[in-house]
C-alpha cells in the first residue's frame, strides 16, 4: 500500500515512503512533521503501510477464493476512515495538539 499525504506547511503531496526515508520530515521543505516523536511517527507510518499491504493481500486472497459470502465494507474501513478524518479535522480547524 502506497499511502499519500499532504504537508500542512507547504501544501505539497508526498508518499509516506518519502517521509520514512527522510526520518520523519517533509521531503519538500525538509522540516520534521513531529520533532519530538520522529521515531514513533516513522515507525507508525511504516507499520501502517505494511499492515495495509497485508490487509490488501489477505482480502485479495479471500476474493480470489470466491467464497459464498460477502464482507461488510464498513467493518473493514470504518475505523480506518475515522482516524484519517480525525487528521483532516485537525487540519481544517488548525487545532494545535497538546
Ligand atoms: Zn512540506
Amino acid at each position: 500500500m502506497k499511502i499519500k499525504g499532504t504537508c500542512r506547511r507547504c501544501g505539497r503531496e508526498f508518499l509516506v515512503d518519502q517521509v520514512i526515508q527522510s526520518g520523519g520530515g517533509c521531503p519538500w521543505d525538509g522540516k520534521p512533521f513531529e520533532p519530538d516523536y520522529a521515531v514513533v511517527l516513522v515507525n507508525a507510518l511504516r507499520d501502517a503501510q505494511a499492515a495495509g499491504t497485508a490487509l490488501e493481500d489477505a482480502l485479495g486472497k479471500v476474493a480470489d477464493l470466491e467464497p459464498d459470502f460477502v464482507l461488510d465494507a464498513d467493518s473493514v474501513l470504518e475505523e480506518l476512515r475515522s482516524h484519517l478524518e480525525r487528521l483532516e479535522r485537525l487540519h481544517a480547524h488548525g487545532v494545535a495538539r497538546g
